[in-house]
């Protein structure tokens, strides 16, 4: 086949994809959302679907991705806040079968009591 032809195909399946996405806009959107949550929920059961400080397991929803060494600003710098860098590095580990030695899963409780006290949870404290 000659090269132009190729190019043109080529450009014409880029044009098309770009049609299609413009059309698709909102599903495409709706369906990146939604494989976000259900990583985060693969993530959590991987992590152990409990907080490592007080036991909680409760309700998914109610745990978090914590940085063990408390070097999460970095990460959440990056990603403008949230913490889909946490995320996706352990997903990243968990895939490639790696442990993972940097997050830990906390409830908000415990996140929110580990960051008022200087990286240690009320619970691990007065002890
Ligand atoms: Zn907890
Ligand atoms: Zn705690």
């Amino acid at each position: 086949m000659e090269t132009s032809l190729l190019e043109e195909r080529r450009a014409r399946l880029v044009s098309y994809r770009r049609a299609y996405n413009k059309a698709h806009q909102k599903e495409i959107t709706k369906s990146k959302i939604k494989k976000r949550r259900i990583r985060k929920i693969e993530v959590k059961n991987f992590l152990g679907a409990k907080c490592v400080c007080c036991g909680f397991a409760d309700a998914l929803e109610f745990l978090t991705v914590d940085h063990v060494n408390n070097d999460g600003a970095e990460d959440r710098r990056k990603s403008c806040g949230n913490n889909d860098v946490a995320y996706n590095e352990i997903w990243r580990l968990m895939k490639a079968g790696l442990p993972v030695t940097r997050f830990a899963l906390l409830c908000w409780n415990c996140n929110a009591s580990k960051h008022a006290g200087n990286g240690v949870c009320f619970h691990k404290r007065n002890k």
